[in-house]
């Protein structure tokens, strides 16, 4: 069985990674996406509503669990039998990124593969950074979120401003 690994923040997941997900699953038996715990970024979401948000949407997908990590990602990777991580590219800008972490990644486990899905045009815009911003001004994130994430954004802003 093939088990990939897609690592990331999801502060929170939007309808860019669930696309990038969706089609991991046509590739790979089982697809866990996995919070990073210990991740340096100042996050609007817990870890736990981040997880509540993630298992809620994908609960219907088969093949797709949701969990976290804390610590080394090739260690986690090891631990659950993964042979693949899988990222996403939106513009350039990712790239210089998202290579030196493949590379490092490779360095540090070879037989452990970086899988990168190019965005679809309709999400190549679109970042947790940027619903959040949009969000917190009053915009509406209808159709790039999921509806219960768009939810959660309405009732953290409330309930801050
Ligand atoms: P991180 O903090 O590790 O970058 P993110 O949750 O922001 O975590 O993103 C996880 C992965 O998903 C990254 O590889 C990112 O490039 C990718 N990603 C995020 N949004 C999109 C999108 N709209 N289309 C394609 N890939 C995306």
């Amino acid at each position: 069985m093939s088990t990939a690994i897609y690592p990331g923040s999801f502060d929170p997941v939007t309808n860019g990674h669930l696309d990038i997900v969706q089609r991991a699953t046509r590739i790979f038996d089982e697809v866990i996406i996995t919070i990073a715990v210990d991740n340096y970024k100042n996050t609007l979401f817990s870890v736990d509503e981040r997880l509540e948000m993630l298992r809620c949407v994908v609960g219907e997908y088969s093949g797709v669990k949701v969990e976290t990590f804390s610590g080394l990602l090739i260690h986690y990777v090891r631990s659950r039998g993964a042979t693949a991580i899988i990222r996403g590219l939106r513009a350039v800008s990712d790239f210089e990124y998202e290579m030196q972490l493949a590379m490092m990644n490779k360095k540090l486990a070879e037989d452990v593969e970086t899988v990168f899905f190019t965005t679809s045009t309709e999400y190549s815009f679109l970042s947790s950074s940027v619903i959040k911003q949009v969000a917190s001004l009053g915009g509406c994130v209808r159709g790039l979120v999921p509806q219960k994430v768009e939810l959660e954004l309405k009732r953290k802003y409330t309930s801050e401003g």
